[in-house]
């Protein structure tokens, strides 16, 4: 048994057979072997370079008799690479010596490879990067190591272990088979963490190297709650965890009954508990729960989840289909959010060093017009059906959002002179997710409806710490006394407006967050689905006042530890049940 520590960021518990997947996506079937087998293993290896070395040949033959001498001597090369005498020696010491499966040191040897010359940045070395990753898969292929895409042949409920995951590879996961995942690099705040609640899979990120320690056919734990990943588990651990699980299905049956009950505190004061959905199905689990409404649609997941760019029919059937499933309740639509570490179908920012403060999200929109027009007549079209608010991310100058606000209006005019019915007095709200917005907010609020705090990002602009990096996860906190500054700034300035707030960031799933979220005057929250039972029981528990004395004791604090240390102390003495269970 072995147990490895990473981010816990979708919570819950699994338990199954786990998938390895290398870094370039191949499934590995196992990592070592017997010393008994390491013979074995190396004329696995010879037999399979004779077979990739026989096709190459054949490849070069051929190309070289329809294309002439030069491009058959592409083939030439990777037959020259396939038989570097130092290849064949780094593979033979990793089998021989350290007992590697033959796939697994293939894997290995030729992704460094590839890696290296990639990082050389000559556009020479990066083409034939890309020949040393054709080798490495035609030799998999010998070795019956791999499928050509393990992930969509899957038969069977499996838990994913991969160096990394993209948010658009999770969202793609097959949720009938892939039950859920580890990764070795990613951070609290990432996106890939954000589909993952919304899949509802147990996910760890960030867990550092350690694909190379699970053995052949192991039995994994994936521990979502507490961030734990535990390989072969011993049967005393693998009954702890059992019980742990039915526990937790007694515990969410209790919440239940919550579902058509407000979300008010003891006092009466009534919290608008909405959810966040990334894709329209989620509506479904929303309403099981009793979302009071959308509070956050993150729409650029129809481009992350298809193959093909989507067209405005394609944006207007998605909206379409949330407002059928909502009825009359509110859905905030976000417009694109692409950039940065959810890219679409077309290179629309290409080799950016620091891709967060590059063309992401409503600058992307603003620059790329035949993306964004689509998606705001989509939304005009869909919104007389509904109560579609539409909202823009990244907002940080005033000049954006009167851009933006004027792109809605012209979208609109076109419309009308075709005909198509459309919303003209839409709400138009803005997220307030870097610190500018906040400085700025006093005149924002003249601008806009309505407000919604996105802590996901307003931490990492804040603290300067990138989301998706596991290094620096630790400073990445919603509790940090720099964001509740803000957060509290910017309350005050909406309320002092009479301008609708919201907090629709991550922070606002954590109850003990949540509560002292209400204790800075948030009358709105916006969550993942699976949250909403266990927010609406802390609401339902406390007090308005309780919740004040919450917020006026945290502000006085110093660092985010302190805040959160305290913030567990008063869940535990108020809601107990959260902390028991
Ligand atoms: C946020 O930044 O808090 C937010 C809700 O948006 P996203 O997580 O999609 O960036
Ligand atoms: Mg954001």
């Amino acid at each position: 048994m072995l147990e490895l520590h990473g981010i816990p960021v979708s919570p819950g518990v699994v338990i199954g057979p786990a998938l390895v997947l290398d870094p370039d996506g191949y499934s590995i079937p196992r990592c070592y072997i017997a010393a008994a087998d390491v013979a074995d293993e190396f004329d696995r290896l010879q037999h399979a370079v004779d077979v990739v070395s026989r096709s190459l040949e054949e490849n070069r033959l051929q190309t070289s008799a329809k294309l002439g001498n030069s491009t058959g001597d592409i083939f030439a090369a990777q037959l020259q690479m396939l038989h570097d005498p130092r290849l064949s020696a780094e593979l033979r010491r990793r089998i021989t010596e350290q007992q590697q499966s033959a796939a697994y040191s293939v894997s290995q040897v030729l992704h460094n490879y590839a890696a290296a010359m990639r990082r050389l940045k000559s556009s020479l070395l990066a083409e034939r990067a890309e020949d040393v990753l054709d080798i490495e898969k035609q030799l998999l292929l010998a070795l019956g190591a791999v499928t050509s895409d393990p992930l969509k042949e899957l038969t069977h409920s499996v838990i994913e272990l991969s160096h990394n995951l993209t948010p658009s590879e999770t969202a793609n996961l097959d949720r009938r088979f892939v039950k859920g995942f580890c990764t070795e690099t990613g951070g609290p705040g990432g996106h890939t963490a954000i589909v993952a609640k919304g899949l509802e899979l147990p996910a760890v990120v960030g867990i550092g190297q350690f694909l190379d320690r699970v053995g052949e056919s192991a039995q994994v734990i994936v521990d979502g709650d507490h961030g734990t990943l535990i390989l072969d588990p011993d049967e005393e651990t693998l009954q702890r965890y059992l019980s742990g699980q039915e526990r937790q299905r007694i515990f969410a049956r209790s919440l239940e009954e919550l579902r058509d009950q407000p979300a008010s505190t003891t006092d009466g004061t009534r919290v608008r508990l909405n959810a966040n959905i990334e894709f329209p199905h989620e509506v479904a689990s929303c309403l099981e729960r009793g979302a009071d409404g959308i509070g956050l649609y993150r729409t650029e997941f129809l481009y992350l989840s298809s193959d093909q760019e989507p067209s405005e029919e394609d944006h207007y059937q998605a909206y379409a289909q949330v407002v059928r499933a909502i009825g009359d309740r509110p859905v905030v639509i976000r417009t694109l959010d692409l950039g940065a570490d959810k890219m679409g179908h077309r290179p629309l920012a290409e080799n950016e060093h620091n891709p967060f403060l590059g063309l992401r999200s409503i600058r992307l929109s603003l620059k790329n017009q035949d993306l964004f027009r689509p998606q705001l007549r989509a939304v005009l079209r869909a919104a007389v059906h509904g109560d579609i608010w539409v909202m823009f991310p990244l907002i940080t100058t005033l000049a954006e959002l009167r851009q933006a606000r004027m792109l809605v209006n012209v979208v609109a005019e076109d419309l009308a002179e075709e005909g198509v019915p459309v919303r003209r007095d839409i709400p138009i709200g803005m997220m307030v997710e870097v610190p500018a917005a906040v400085l700025m907010l006093d005149r924002f609020v003249k601008e806009v409806d309505f407000l919604s705090i996105g802590t996901n990002d307003l931490v990492q602009y804040t603290l300067a710490v990138d989301r998706s990096n596991e290094y620096v996860a630790d400073l990445y906190q919603s509790s940090d006394p720099a964001v509740l500054r803000l957060i509290q700034h910017s309350v005050k300035v909406a309320d002092e407006a009479q301008i609708p707030i919201a907090v629709c960031g991550e922070m606002s799933s954590r109850p003990s967050r949540a509560l002292l979220l209400l204790g800075l005057g948030v009358r709105s929250l916006s969550v993942p689905p699976n949250a909403l039972p266990k927010v609406k029981k802390a609401i339902r528990t406390v007090s308005i006042q309780e919740c004040q004395e919450i917020a006026a004791r945290a502000m006085t604090l110093e660092s985010a530890r302190e805040v959160d240390i305290f913030l567990a102390e008063r869940l535990r003495e108020l809601v107990p049940e959260l902390i028991l269970q």
